[in-house]
């Protein structure tokens, strides 16, 4: 009886029978709710079948013959708006001031809603104070590549914040969380003193200790018995402490210790190592993040009268007068417009600065 489409990534097990009419089975997972209260919850099988036939098929499986269904299953169904009428600050493009966050702009999941709120709270504040908004760049921030992605694409199911949703993933670890979003906090007042100071000293440690890791050699003979014991390849020769910061299991706590560096966090451990290891890669990456940027941010006045711009496809004028991009990197991920409309694009925002530039 339901008409909406369920995520395809949590499906009813009536859904998961119709989508994959090959399998079998389906795994379930019995997760019992007390040590001894006899209640359990039937992970993964979630269902809005009239409840004799919740109850019918339930007892179809091995071991709940007897089992009773003290809270029946029920469906669940949302409006939501259509995130492209929004700013990436997540302001309402037709009624400035009225901001939307959370599962209404379209998403599903704990922290896609808590992040959006964060945004958009930020910048609602923001406004009032006449400051200029908190908008998180894609290379930055999850939460940037949900915004730009939610008020750039239009969506027609539950959008979740997959990792693999995002470009430059070796810029968005985990243990490099502060160094990437602290600073900014701190600027925006969203960071209090204290760990803003937890920060500086943290950030003073891990200089410190890299210092002390590519100043310091070690001997074969100190540093091969921990190699061996976590399977990495001994050294034939003496060498810098860094150097081994760059294999896939370095035992750090030894290394660091031969460095007589500063004792650091679990975080701070990783966020070293991942930086060694990674080094190169993330080099490149920023790199080609910081030349998109440049083209990218280049601003899209709000009065851009799409219709008007002949030498740009129809579908891309159409695409772009409801998308409403506020910079050239929002632009290029609207569908429908293709390589040729951006650039006829780019041509016609530099006229409209410098009427006697050419292309
Ligand atoms: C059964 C179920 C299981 C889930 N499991 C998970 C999970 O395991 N992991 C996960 O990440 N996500 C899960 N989700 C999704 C997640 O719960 C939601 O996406 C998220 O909580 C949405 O948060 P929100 O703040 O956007 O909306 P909500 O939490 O729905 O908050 C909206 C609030 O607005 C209030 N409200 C509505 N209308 C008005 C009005 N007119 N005036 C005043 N208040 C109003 C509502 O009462 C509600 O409190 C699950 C959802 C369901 C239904």
């Amino acid at each position: 009886m339901i008409k909406g489409l369920g995520p395809r990534y949590c499906p009813s097990i009536e859904d998961k029978v119709n989508r994959f009419p090959d399998r079998t089975s389906h795994q379930l997972f019995v997760e019992p709710e007390g040590s001894d209260c006899g209640r359990s919850y039937v992970n993964g099988f979630s269902s809005s079948l009239p409840a004799e036939v919740q109850e019918e098929a339930m007892r179809t499986l091995p071991g709940f013959r007897d089992a009773e269904i003290l809270r029946f299953g029920y469906a669940v169904e949302y409006d939501s708006v259509r995130a492209t009428q929004l700013k990436p600050t997540l302001e309402l493009k037709a009624i400035p001031g009225l901001y939307f966050a959370g599962q209404v702009n379209g998403t599903s999941g704990y922290e896609e809603a808590a992040a959006q709120g964060l945004v958009a709270g930020a910048n609602a504040g923001l406004k009032l104070l006449g400051r200029e908004p908190l908008i998180l760049g894609r290379a930055e921030a999850y939460a940037g590549v949900m915004a730009d992605d939610l008020t750039t694409i239009d969506i027609d199911e539950p959008y979740r914040m997959f990792t693999s949703r995002a470009e430059h993933r070796l810029l968005l670890r985990q243990d490099n969380v502060e160094a990437r979003l602290l600073p900014l906090g701190v600027r925006l007042g969203l960071v209090g003193e204290e760990q803003r100071e937890r920060f500086l000293a943290s950030r003073e440690r891990l200089a410190a200790a890299r210092t002390a890791l590519r100043a310091t050699s070690v001997a074969p003979e100190t540093i091969n018995p921990a190699l061996e014991e976590r399977g990495e390849k001994p050294i034939p020769e003496k060498c810098r402490l860094f150097e081994l910061a760059r294999r896939s299991d370095p035992p750090m706590d030894l290394m660091l210790s031969l460095a007589g560096a500063p004792e650091l966090t679990l975080f701070e451990k990783t966020e070293l190592w991942a930086d060694e290891l990674y080094g190169g890669f993330r080099e490149r990456q920023e790199r080609a993040v910081e030349r998109q940027e440049r083209a990218e941010k280049l601003r899209i006045p709000d009065d851009v009268d799409y219709f008007a711009l002949k030498t740009i496809s129809i579908e891309a004028r159409q695409a772009l007068s409801k998308a409403r991009p506020a910079t050239m990197g929002q632009a290029r991920r609207v569908a429908g417009v293709r390589a040729t409309d951006l650039a006829a694009l780019l041509y016609e925002l530099t006229r409209r600065r410098d009427p006697s530039a050419r292309a």
